[in-house]
């Protein structure tokens, strides 16, 4: 039985969310049809109102439902470092893991001219002028270790690193914890044997 045109918009829309085919949308958007009805149009509404109150900070681009986002609002952070995301899930990753005390830059998106993201989409002059105001001694690039990754640590290493008192550094790509160096790529192997570390 084919989809009516409402069901259709749904499960097209349901299809937006990352790891959604076209057989899991359309199992999502019958299992809601199912579902009671109250809650669902309870979540409908949750996911309004997160969007509408939510929109990036001025600042550092995370979305936040206030402005400045309460990062940018924490006088308690290290100024002196800035870590520099592709978005603002990375950035909750990174908070997860309580080991970093700096403020943040989301970029955005990733240098791709090709797919039409170039250097003014993922906000580089926004971003040499945060690390200006701030005075910030060390950028941390904590970007995705893939061909558009590389391409944009190049370019922001050459954009900003040209103040000798500023270090720009990046996330190292060794091997994951529990990974099996027998079933590892190449690509990450060579990383690993080139950002080898000394342990004495
Ligand atoms: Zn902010």
């Amino acid at each position: 039985m084919l989809l009516n045109k409402t069901l259709e918009d749904l499960k097209n829309s349901l299809k937006q969310l990352p790891g959604v085919g076209d057989k899991t949308a359309q199992r999502y958007a019958l299992h809601l049809l199912n579902s009671d009805k109250g809650h669902v149009l309870s979540l409908a509404d949750s996911i309004k109102q997160a969007v509408e109150k939510h929109d990036n900070c001025s600042s550092c681009n995370i979305l936040s439902d206030t402005e400045p986002c309460p990062i940018c609002l924490d006088n308690s952070r290290d100024g002196k470092l800035l870590c520099v995301v592709e978005n603002t899930y990375d950035v909750y990753l990174l908070e997860q893991t309580g080991d970093y005390s700096g403020y943040y830059f989301v970029l955005g998106h990733l240098l791709s001219p090709m797919d039409g993201y170039g250097i003014d989409e993922i906000n580089l002059s926004q971003l040499a002028k945060v690390v200006e105001e701030r005075d910030v001694e060390e950028i941390i690039l904590a970007l995705n270790p893939s061909t558009e990754g590389e391409t944009t640590i190049t370019l922001i290493a050459e954009e900003l690193g040209k103040n000798n008192n500023r270090k720009i550094t990046r996330l190292s790509t060794g091997l994951p914890f529990g990974s099996n160096i027998e079933y590892t790529s190449s690509v990450t192997l060579s990383n690993a044997i080139q950002r080898r570390y000394s342990i004495t």
